[in-house]
């Protein structure tokens, strides 16, 4: 069983003491930041001079600095920059500032798991990942509560680092709710892994083919998409509250019997060997040499799909709909 750390587990004053540069001020950024300063934390901004989340963060009344001039003041360094770009920061602006007894945090392991990142042996390395957006952080930690996170050290060369991490998570409110310690591997594959099967790729690929499968037998497009996508949140907040058991028992006997004998046919064993071919991807690593080659020659890919995306049928309907039925 996965033990949970909370408040009581954390001792807020270390990271209290300590200087805070959040290099990056988006979704994770300005949350990050806000709540280490609500938390009575010393915190610094580090933005490109172009950057558009300047503004965004002096409006916040923070006095953004460079990357580099907020690294090289602090002792914590949280790198909140998008993933794939996170290699690139580091090296120009993070690595040098680094130093005997400095803490460089991450809030997802990818760029440390695929070696875009490679730390000095004399610093402490960490991550404390937050199970949900920057939006959210910041609205439970005002509301009094907090988000889980998952949180693990990769290098405790001062002895001080699991004490100091999870100190960090205090200060973001995730002690409130609940943290759970893991390992970089284990964080990055099942979050890439989920995202790619369950969240993301699955889910947008099981509703557009439903979508497809209705309209190609002639049924209306408006129909379609009401069923196919916009009741699937009345079903997830179902799944959300109480589980799978939980949602059979709020749906109808008949939804209840078609899940059962249908639901194996849609996933079965043909999509069961994809996941664990995914699986695989991930784990070796080809899956992050596609991504990051993929951001090297400029993103061809990622925009013809998005491209592919925005023109569906799906999306023009929606739209529509979403107007007719606020
Ligand atoms: P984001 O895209 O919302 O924000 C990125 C920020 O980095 C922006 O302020 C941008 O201006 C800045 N930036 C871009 N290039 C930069 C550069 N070269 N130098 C300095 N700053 C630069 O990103 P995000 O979603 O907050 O993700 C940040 C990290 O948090 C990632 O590691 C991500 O995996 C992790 N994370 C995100 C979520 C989420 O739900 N968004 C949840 C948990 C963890
Ligand atoms: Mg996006
Ligand atoms: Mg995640
Ligand atoms: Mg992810
Ligand atoms: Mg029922
Ligand atoms: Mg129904």
């Amino acid at each position: 069983m996965a033990t949970l750390l909370y408040d009581a587990d954390a001792d807020i004053e270390l990271i209290r003491h300590k200087r805070i540069a959040i290099i990056g001020y988006g979704s994770q950024g300005h949350a990050h930041a806000l709540n280490l300063r609500d938390s009575g934390c010393e915190v610094l901004i580090g933005l490109p001079e172009i950057s558009r989340s300047r503004l965004k963060a002096e409006k916040d009344g923070w006095s953004p600095l460079l990357p580099h001039e907020a690294a090289a003041r602090a002792d914590c360094i949280m790198l909140l920059v998008p993933d794939q770009y996170q290699g690139q920061v580091y090296t120009e602006s993070i690595k040098d500032t680094l130093s005997a007894g400095k803490i460089l945090l991450v809030a997802h392991g990818f760029s440390l798991q695929y070696g875009q990142i490679v730390p000095p042996a004399d610093v402490d390395v960490a991550m404390v990942a937050p199970n949900g957006p920057g939006v959210q952080l910041r609205q439970m930690y005002q509301a009094g509560s907090g988000i889980p996170a998952l949180w693990t050290v990769y290098q405790d060369i001062t002895g001080q680092a699991r004490a100091l991490t999870i100190s960090y998570a205090r200060a973001l409110g995730c002690t409130r709710a609940g943290i759970i310690q893991t390992t970089l591997a284990e964080e990055t594959e099942t979050d890439l892994f989920a995202e790619q099967v369950v969240l993301c790729g699955g889910l947008t690929s099981l509703i557009r083919s439903a979508f497809e499968t209705l309209v190609e037998a002639g049924y209306q497009p408006e129909v379609a998409y009401t069923c196919c996508l916009q009741e699937v949140k009345l079903i997830a907040d179902l799944l959300y509250k109480g589980g799978i058991h939980f949602m059979h028992n709020s749906i109808s006997d008949t939804a209840e019997f078609g899940d059962y004998v249908t639901g194996p046919r849609i996933i079965g064993e043909q999509s069961r060997e994809q996941m664990r071919n995914v699986l695989h991807e991930i784990q070796t690593g080809t899956f992050a040499r596609n991504w990051i080659l993929e951001n090297q020659a400029g993103r061809p890919t990622l925009q013809a799909m998005r491209r592919k995306d925005a023109a569906h049928q799906i999306e023009t309907v929606g739209k529509q709909m979403r107007d007719l039925l606020p």
